[in-house]
């Protein structure tokens, strides 16, 4: 029976809870909010099958990539709205002109993340863009379980360790199933997401970025859009936005956006600041390649100085195909401009692939001081500030566009 004894030591893939045959394994919320699951004893029957399938327990084997690919999407749309060079995107209109079903990431109605399926194009939008949230798997690899036993092909898309969950839990090759996963920083906990929302939503509301302030703040209703990739300042400076309608008066409406560069954003400076990473992020089972995906793509951060003739700070994805089928998926790519990389390069602008991220000294303050001054005084107390001319910089810049917005 699974217990957990070391938060290090579980991803909250939740291939355990989802395994179990007496369904006697529920994912539940810890302090600082991320979903551990825990076993009900008296149900248990000591099949093991929980054991069997997690991925921290069976690790696999450390791999070189077969090829390594510098991608842009043709589809300029597309390029903009997504994180790094569209190439996700591409991979799962191949998979649903084929009649497959994609899975990914998406925001559900309460601007939580959790991983879903669609099978049409349109439904591709709610998956495109990276959360920084970790996302709940809820019965995702039932379903896709469920879709290859009928036939159907399958993309699954998530962070190493979840597209590992699955392959554990299928303990099967299914030739239908493909498998991309990125390069992972870590995911930031859907606890603090929540209360940094809360406290962001407040702060608009109160009439800091409104034309007048609002009398009825509830956050649900007024949320309208949210980016963590926001390319409107460029692909490598890239925004935090948030756009928001405000009930001013007789149901009228204030619209607010929001837009702070990854400098500004309390919630962007945390996250990349380390602070509220899960704690499995710092001990990473799946690092170098080892989830087993076909496919690892990510943002190549050092395009500039490798291939300077692809960079228009539109966003340029990097490739990692990691098994035959992974070529396979590649060949059959249309619209994608790829270019051969080294696979050295990538790893020296993007460590992630090989390394987790250390423990910053600031993390176990940050749980107490959240308590205290909330996500975002915690923040703002622990990271330091960007320089001054880069925040007056960033200050201009949305003054000039919220003047724009009004016009
Ligand atoms: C938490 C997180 C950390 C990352 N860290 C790095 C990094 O250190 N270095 C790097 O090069 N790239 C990192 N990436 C990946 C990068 O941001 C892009 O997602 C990737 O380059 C693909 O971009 P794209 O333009 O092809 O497609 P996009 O449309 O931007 O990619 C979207 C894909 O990401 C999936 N996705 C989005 N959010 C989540 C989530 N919370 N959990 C699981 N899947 C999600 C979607 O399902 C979809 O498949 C990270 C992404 C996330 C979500
Ligand atoms: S040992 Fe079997 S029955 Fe018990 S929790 Fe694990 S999967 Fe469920
Ligand atoms: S890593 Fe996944 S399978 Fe293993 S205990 Fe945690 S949730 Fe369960
Ligand atoms: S860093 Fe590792 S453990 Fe953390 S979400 Fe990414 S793949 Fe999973």
């Amino acid at each position: 029976m699974i217990e957990i004894t070391d938060k290090e030591k579980c991803v909250g893939c939740g291939a355990c809870v989802q395994r179990c045959p007496k369904e006697c394994i529920a994912l539940r919320e810890d302090a600082e909010g991320f979903l551990y699951p825990e076993a009900d004893a008296s149900v248990c029957v000591e099949c093991g099958l929980c054991e069997k399938v997690c991925p921290v327990l069976h690790p696999g084997e450390s791999r070189q990539p077969l090829m390594a690919y510098a991608a842009v999407n043709g589809d300029e749309a597309v390029r903009r709205s997504s994180s790094s060079g569209g190439v996700f995107t591409a991979l799962a209109l191949e998979t649903i002109a084929r009649g497959g079903v994609v899975f990914g990431a998406r925001f559900d109605e309460r601007w939580e993340v959790v991983h879903g399926w669609t099978e049409t194009a349109d439904g591709l939008g709610a998956f495109r863009g990276s959360k920084y949230v970790q996302s709940r798997m809820g019965e995702s690899y039932r379903e896709a379980e469920a879709f290859l036993k009928s036939g159907r092909e399958v993309l699954f898309s998530g962070t190493p360790c979840q597209v590992a969950g699955l392959r554990r839990y299928l303990r099967k090759d299914y030739g239908g199933l493909r498998t991309v996963d990125f390069i992972c920083h870590g995911v930031p906990s859907p606890g603090v997401w929540r209360d940094y929302l809360k406290e962001e939503v407040a702060r608009q509301c109160d009439g800091k970025n409104t034309v007048s302030p609002a009398p009825n703040c509830g956050r649900d209703a007024l949320l309208e859009g949210v980016s963590f990739r926001n390319k409107a300042c460029g692909w490598k400076k890239f925004s935090f936005s948030l756009s928001l309608s405000l009930p001013v008066g007789q149901g009228t409406k204030n619209s607010v956006f929001l837009c702070e560069l990854l400098t500004e954003n309390a919630y962007l400076r945390g996250f990349l600041s380390d602070l509220y990473l899960r704690p499995s992020c710092h001990a990473c089972p799946a690092k170098c390649l080892r989830s087993g995906s076909d496919l690892t793509v990510g943002d190549y951060w050092g395009v500039c100085a490798v291939h300077p003739e692809l960079d228009d700070d539109g966003g340029v994805s990097v490739v990692l195909v990691n098994t035959a089928r992974g070529q396979e998926m590649i060949g059959g790519l249309n619209g994608v401009r790829l270019t051969p990389t080294r696979y050295a390069d990538v790893v020296r602008f993007n460590p992630a692939v090989e390394r987790s991220a250390r423990v910053p000294a600031g993390r176990a303050r940050f749980w107490a001081l959240r308590r205290e001054l909330g996500v975002i005084g915690a923040v703002g107390a622990l990271v330091k500030d960007p320089p001054l001319w880069r925040r007056a910089a960033g200050r201009a810049k949305r003054i000039v566009k919220r003047i724009l917005k009004r016009i």
